[in-house]
């Protein structure tokens, strides 16, 4: 029987989403991978309680996570009844709808029909009573903006979602959703970008918007799918997403070409008593849009590594500009 470490709440750092008032850990734990059918359950169990143990309480999750698509909702859920239920007042769990999840015209995109029938398989396959978050997962070019704000405004009225996210709108469709939100008093309160040291297209984007507007961000792929980290600095290892056969979104050769720069990242890292990710999780953390980093991990260690980045926050200016320079060069 797991027993959350008594600690849990002693070192995170909970920052409020935008000016709603939820707040988040500022590091979040995403399930994208390692959490689907082709990955070992005890050790997703051993990442999750590594997890909340540290005090991450945010845990995000997608109707398509996996592989295959599905099957991290399902073991969430397997690991939810097992260790966490009593805990559930204690986290916020997200889930989302938007890409491809079943065949035929209404399992993708940003439709009522689509949000709906997704939202309701993501509560059936994790077994909870509702989401603190659901996001649309991606903006729908052929769907009017009112009927996906519509069907997610439909969700909380339902009791099946607390608050709403959007995912991967740029700035414009964010404005544009917004103000619908606005009308219909749903409470929207975050977008999720792809936001770390080598894609910096929200810093002009989404953020200056969201900030504006009162409302948060949380970034996804935080350490470009671990290539800011110490792990390709002496090869690829065989069991890094790089190689994994099951993962297709990350190539060795995308590594490689990042490695003079990482080289020279994981030096600056060390003179600020940083590991790497840490340092690249701090640095994102600077942005006051962001009240949470998702991070992935494939073992608890990871975990463990990241959370510690919160021991050092602070950047100089002459660090922000090596940043600036290694990344530029
Ligand atoms: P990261 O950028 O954090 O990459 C995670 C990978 O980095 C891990 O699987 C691991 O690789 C490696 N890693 C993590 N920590 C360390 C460490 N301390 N030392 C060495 N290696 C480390 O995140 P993801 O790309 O996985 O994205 C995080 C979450 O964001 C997802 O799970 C999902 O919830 C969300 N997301 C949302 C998207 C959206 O469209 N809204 C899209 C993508 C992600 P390895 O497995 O090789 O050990």
């Amino acid at each position: 029987m797991y027993q959350a470490a008594n600690e849990r709440y002693d070192t995170m750092q909970y920052r409020r989403v935008g000016h709603s008032g939820l707040k988040l850990s500022a590091i979040g734990l995403g399930f994208w991978n390692n959490f689907g059918s082709v990955d070992a359950l005890a050790t997703q169990r051993d990442i999750v309680r590594q997890a909340f143990d540290l005090g991450i309480t945010y845990f995000d999750l997608a109707n398509n996570y996996g592989p295959e698509p599905g099957s991290a909702e399902r073991n969430f859920g397997q690991l939810f009844a097992q260790d966490f239920r009593p805990y559930r007042d204690e986290l916020v769990i997200a889930s989302k709808a938007g890409f491809e999840m079943w065949p035929g015209p209404y399992g993708d995109w940003g439709s009522r029909k689509s949000i709906i029938a997704s939202a309701d398989q993501s509560l059936r396959r994790t077994g909870l009573d509702y989401f603190d978050i659901f996001y649309s997962h991606r903006a729908d070019p052929d769907t009017p903006a009112e009927e996906t704000a519509l069907a997610l405004d439909q969700l909380v009225h339902q009791g099946k979602a607390l608050y709403v996210g959007i995912s991967n709108y740029d700035a414009e469709q964010t404005a544009a959703i917004a103000a619908i939100f606005k009308d219909l008093h749903t409470p929207f309160i975050v977008e999720q970008p792809c936001y770390n040291m080598f894609n910096r297209k929200p810093e002009t984007g989404v953020f200056p918007v969201l900030e504006k507007l009162g409302k948060g961000a949380v970034s996804y792929s935080s350490l470009a799918q671990g290539m800011l980290t110490n792990k390709y600095l002496h090869g690829i290892p065989a069991d890094s997403r790089a190689q994994k056969a099951t993962i297709p979104f990350l190539h060795p050769g995308v590594v490689k070409q990042t490695l003079t720069t990482i080289a020279a990242l994981n030096d600056l890292a060390a003179t600020r008593g940083q590991s790497l990710a840490q340092m690249a999780l701090a640095w994102n953390l600077r942005q006051p849009a962001l009240a949470s980093v998702l991070i992935g991990a494939s073992r608890p260690a990871q975990v463990i590594d990241n959370v510690q980045a919160l021991a050092n926050l602070d950047f100089t200016s002459t660090e922000l500009a090596q940043i600036d320079a290694i990344l530029a060069a």
